[in-house]
């Protein structure tokens, strides 16, 4: 079964022409930011993920109570995040998509944290949430713009009469690929990979390239 054929076309537009293709940000264009920030900081509280907490609010403020207990300001952060780099082979894989149909990047990183490779891939469109952050540069809290929201935005999308094809490479992208009319795994952990077989797994930018620009 390909990846279209459980969407209901209803949901598409039947007459939507025009593709817009989403992309998710960490462990697709760009190394996952906390666990860079953990390396070069040594602070190893950062190294837990979602999978290690799935409450994404006790794992946040977790996150959040280790960099304030260390000391570090958004500014001790954003230097860490300006020495790292977008993953080898993404910024041509994104150049040349940008090329052929529009991108969006859907993240649930901050924009406090995606604004330096945002810089160094060229400035593409990114919806995102934010850090709340002092005059003196503390990280004192995080606002999520909205719940799911790259599910909504491709939803959003639709409402636009787009088709919308999309990749991702962890379980907050599987309501977006479910969502899009055509959705694809990237790098994807064999545990997400096994859990969502009807999104086609891909591991390189050229294999990703070709199978988003068959289904354009
Ligand atoms: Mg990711």
């Amino acid at each position: 079964m390909s990846s279209s054929d459980s969407i209901d076309p209803a949901r598409r537009g039947a007459d939507a022409t025009q593709t817009v293709v989403t992309l998710d940000l960490e462990g697709v264009l760009i190394p996952e930011v906390w666990i860079a920030v953990a390396e070069r900081t040594g602070i190893d509280e950062l190294r837990r993920t979602t999978r290690d907490e799935p409450n994404y609010d006790v794992l946040m403020r977790e996150r959040l109570d280790a960099v304030n207990s260390n000391g570090l300001t958004i500014h001790d952060i954003q230097e860490v995040i300006a020495g790292l780099e977008p993953m080898d082979g993404a910024k041509v894989f994104l150049d040349e998509l940008r090329s052929q149909t529009q991108v969006i990047i859907l993240s649930d990183t901050f924009e406090q944290f995606a604004t330096p490779f945002m810089k160094q891939l060229g400035w593409p469109t990114i919806l995102c949430h934010e850090l709340v952050i002092d005059s003196a540069g503390n990280i004192t809290d995080y606002r999520l713009r909205q719940q799911d929201q790259k599910r909504r935005a491709v939803k959003a999308l639709h409402g636009l009469n787009y088709r919308v094809v999309a990749a991702g490479d962890s379980y907050n992208d599987t309501t977006m690929l479910s969502e899009a009319d055509h959705g694809f795994l990237f790098l994807a952990p064999e545990n997400v990979q096994a859990e969502f077989p009807q999104f086609p797994a891909l591991d390189t930018y050229a294999d990703l390239l070709v199978d988003i620009l068959a289904v354009l």
